[in-house]
């Protein structure tokens, strides 16, 4: 299995040491491989991603500014996330996008960071990480206006309804379904996790936050994303064997991520 979005910040899990038995744990786990987003965490989160995956073959990072930190965005921070994006262990560019719930930022200044993002990713042709919540559609239409599909679009913790996935399905976008799908309160996410596209599918943890069930209560890690494709396998009715080696490879080929 891999772990398409997972925040491995040591300040969350007890420093290295900590990072590295969750790893492990992970391995142990049938997790072989994990995406460490750096952002949303304060701006210094991208930093600590890309160390973690410098220590760790199987971890790769994102480096991104989050609609959390967008107020904090600066020039020359800006600058440092790019040169970051650059190295060999960076993947992506995200997480992105809007956040109308929290509000952290102001919606302008989210709206403006998300947009010079997306211009950098497609100049540069890097896959993005889209962070989308209560946006009321404009997500959608940011990406449009910007012409951001090409290079690659990943909505991440997808929570929105059925419409909506197809609407991103049909603009070439995928949808990463997190634990989530295994509360009882899932809802509509239990039929969007039953229908998304085969070759649009991919699994996550968000940890350190949205641990699946049975392990509420307990602090998330990607060793538990292998509760989110057990149901998501039974939601569609098919193998975990086989959802499990699909998923691997969409999120191999939506991160152009050579097996190693
Ligand atoms: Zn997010
Ligand atoms: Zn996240």
């Amino acid at each position: 299995m891999i772990d398409s979005h997972c925040h491995l910040d040591p300040s969350t899990y007890g420093g290295d040491e900590g990072v590295d038995a969750v790893v492990a744990r992970a391995v142990a786990a049938g997790v072989t491989h994990m995406l460490s987003v750096g952002s949303g965490y304060g701006f210094d989160s991208a930093a600590r991603a890309v160390a973690v995956a410098r220590r760790h073959a199987n971890v790769r990072a994102s480096v991104g500014l989050h609609p959390h930190d967008a107020k904090d965005f600066t020039d020359a921070r800006f600058a440092d996330l790019l040169d970051m994006s650059q190295l060999p262990e960076v993947l992506a560019l995200g997480e992105m996008g809007l956040d109308f719930h929290y509000d952290s930022s102001p919606r302008d200044t989210q709206r403006a960071v998300f947009r010079a993002q997306l211009r950098e990713a497609r100049r540069r042709q890097v896959p993005v990480i889209i962070h989308d919540r209560e946006s009321g559609g404009e997500t959608l239409r940011i990406l449009d206006d910007e012409s951001a599909w090409d290079t690659g679009v990943l909505f991440h913790c997808y929570t929105g309804n059925l419409a909506m996935m197809e609407q991103i399905v049909a603009r070439g976008g995928w949808i990463s379904i997190p634990g989530i799908v295994t509360f009882e309160t899932a809802g509509e996410m239990a039929e969007v996790a039953a229908r998304v596209p085969d070759d649009r599918l991919l699994v996550e943890t968000d940890a350190p936050f949205l641990t699946p069930v049975p392990h509420r209560g307990k602090k998330n890690e990607p060793a538990y994303v292998a509760h989110t494709l057990a149901k998501v396998a039974a939601l569609r009715g098919r193998p975990v064997a086989e959802m499990e080696s699909l998923t691997v490879a969409n999120t191999r080929r939506f991160f152009r991520w050579a097996s190693s």
